[in-house]
């Protein structure tokens, strides 16, 4: 019986194995974190943008208004000096019309200074901004490519290891003991075998009485966990 759980054993280490490599394979997500900060980048980048075309726009209205406002005064200066207008009353009004285009132009040249260096500022930060979502756009599809290859060579090795566990399988004689594994393999989504280390089942961590480690120990008698019903084993690694 000993040489039959140790047969079980062996196929259980590459049933491990098989697990571990599906569990690689399945892990591969098509560079999903990379996927996720390209949106957010692109996200960030087309805001910036938007922000930028808006204040350009803001920008191109205020230099309209200085030149509908630079037109007035010329024509009021115009009016002003060309001698047709004798009340002193309409003088003053003019020049009272001409100083308060004055202060408007003044405060409007202001903004526009202001909001010309802004442009400018949103310029570089927008072209940052698509830099680094070009940049992560190549990281994206070097991070698929990557994992192509990578399923690729998982999916071999896989493959690989069918023609190995049928060889292993076919030297558990015991066919009664084999389809057991299977069933608490299934059930534990796991192991179906587990050893006994410092009188513990080391599948659940859980003590096993002296009389199942005897048991075990003499390898004549299939033993099971008490407590999870792996079947168990005396074996060093
Ligand atoms: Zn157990």
């Amino acid at each position: 019986m000993k040489q039959q759980l140790m047969a079980l054993f062996e196929l259980q280490k590459l049933d491990l194995e098989i697990t571990r490599l599906n569990a690689a394979l399945t892990a591969l997500d098509g560079a999903l974190e990379l996927r996720k900060k390209h949106a957010a980048a692109k996200k960030h980048s087309d805001k910036t943008h938007q922000t930028l075309t808006d204040t350009e726009l803001q920008l191109k209205n205020y230099e309209l208004e200085l030149k509908t406002i630079d037109a007035k005064r010329a024509s009021s200066e115009k009016k002003l000096y060309s001698g047709a207008i004798m009340s002193a009353k309409e003088v003053s009004s003019l020049e009272h019309e001409i100083d308060h285009l004055k202060n408007q132009q003044d405060e409007l040249d202001g903004k526009t200074l202001e909001l010309n260096d802004t442009v400018e500022t949103l310029r570089e930060q927008s072209k940052a901004a698509a830099a680094g979502v070009q940049e992560l756009e190549q990281q994206v599809k070097d991070g698929i490519a990557k994992e192509a290859v990578e399923r690729k060579r998982l999916e071999a090795e896989i493959e690989a290891m069918t023609p190995k566990r049928e060889e292993l399988a076919s030297k558990v004689t015991d066919r009664q003991l084999l389809s057991r594994y299977e069933s608490i393999r299934k059930r534990t989504s796991n192991t179906g075998m587990a050893r006994i280390i410092d009188h513990k089942c080391n599948g659940c961590k859980i003590g096993v009485s002296s009389f199942i480690v005897r048991n075990a120990y003499d390898g004549k008698t299939i033993d099971y966990c008490e407590n999870c019903g792996r079947i168990l084993i005396m074996v060093d690694e």
